[in-house]
């Protein structure tokens, strides 16, 4: 048995073509399925064929095991049970525009990033497309509003779980699954090459967000184990490529920690590493893992001026939960150590 929502409009039209039925019921079942229809209530397909269905597929949405609302800025944090009881977190965040979520893409992570906390207890296993799609169709149906932006800055590395992340990014911008526009589409990455070549390759000008964290190699190192096997000056070539490929501008994130990535001198190194990409950098001051410890920076605006002073664009990202425990992880890692 398969969870309906891991399917793409395909991977349907496959399955329709197996039974001998015609291409359009693959349209029709799909349609269905995002307009939440029950299989025994789409009257419009055969009793048998709807039998089938219910033998081949299950109907699962993520449950929802805990939901914070924060108190300040109105953030909703989820965390999602899976069907084998795993949990996967979401955030949804209220901005002018609408609401935008940002999902997970795998039960932990095994990027082993100093600061972060999704990666403490290592990568537990992959969310399929479903279990993607269906963090936003689950808050979705609770908020009773309208999702306009996804981005994929949950735990997880995309890149990772590549064939399953792009499964669900067709079902995201397809129009009768989520109806997500591409442009509203954020995927972030610690930076693995080959999912960079492998997101301009698929054709949709979804965004792309790498996470930098510092202007060295050498620091570099000391944050993000995966800067051992990827230097920033080839990670910043794939950036390049990128954006030739699809036009779309690639925003760097740098989360600032004190004496570590955040001195004005850093903030130089950063600025000539950039000088003339157009590319974009949303500082954000670390979020405090009590088993991380490291801690946030002081000198936020200092760095944000010394870029801007030298011809680079930088944005410090609002910070939004700060009363829920809004980093990544955090819920998940609460609700295993109970
Ligand atoms: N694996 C992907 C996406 C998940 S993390 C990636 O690395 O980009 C989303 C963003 O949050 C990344 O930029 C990540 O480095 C950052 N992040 C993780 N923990 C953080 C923390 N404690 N404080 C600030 N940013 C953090």
């Amino acid at each position: 048995m398969i969870n309906i929502y891991d399917l793409t409009l395909d991977d349907l039209k496959e399955y329709m073509k197996d039974a001998g039925e015609p291409k359009y019921r693959a349209e029709q079942l799909y349609r269905h399925i995002y307009e939440d229809v029950a299989i025994e209530d789409m009257t419009d397909i055969s009793k048998t064929l709807r039998g089938k269905l219910s033998d081949d597929f299950y109907v699962f949405l993520p449950q929802i095991e805990k939901k914070l609302i924060s108190k300040i800025d109105g953030t909703v944090k989820y965390l999602f049970k899976m069907r084998d009881g795993e949990y996967a977190e979401s955030v949804v965040m209220k901005y002018k525009h609408g609401l935008s979520i940002c999902v997970s893409s795998q039960v932990g992570c095994a990027m082993g990033c100093a600061f972060c906390a999704s990666t403490l207890h290592g990568l537990k296993r992959n969310l399929t497309p479903g279990e993607i799609s269906g963090q936003i169709i689950a808050a979705k149906k609770d908020l009773g509003q309208r999702i306009s932006n996804i981005v994929m800055m949950g735990s997880g590395e995309p890149f990772q779980n590549t064939e399953n992340v792009f499964a669900f990014l067709e079902n995201a911008v397809n129009p009768h699954g989520l109806g997500i526009g591409a442009r509203h589409i954020t995927v972030s990455t610690c930076g693995i090459l080959e999912g960079i070549r492998a997101l301009s390759d698929l054709g949709y000008p979804i965004n792309l967000s790498v996470s930098l964290h510092a202007p060295n190699d050498e620091i570099r190192k000391k944050l993000m184990p995966i800067a051992k096997s990827v230097s920033i000056d080839k990670l910043i070539d794939g950036c390049r490529a990128f954006f030739k490929k699809t036009g779309r501008r690639v925003t760097y994130e740098y989360a600032l920690a004190e004496g570590v990535n955040d001195s004005e001198e850093n903030a130089k190194e950063l600025s000539d590493r950039l000088k003339n990409d157009g590319s974009h950098i949303n500082l954000i001051p670390v979020n405090y893992v009590k088993e991380r410890g490291i801690k946030r920076s002081n000198s936020v605006l200092k760095f944000k001026n010394v870029l801007e002073k030298n011809g680079i664009n930088a944005t410090v990202r609002r910070e939004m939960g700060s009363d829920i425990n809004a980093a990544c992880g955090q819920l998940r890692n609460e609700n295993l150590e109970r």
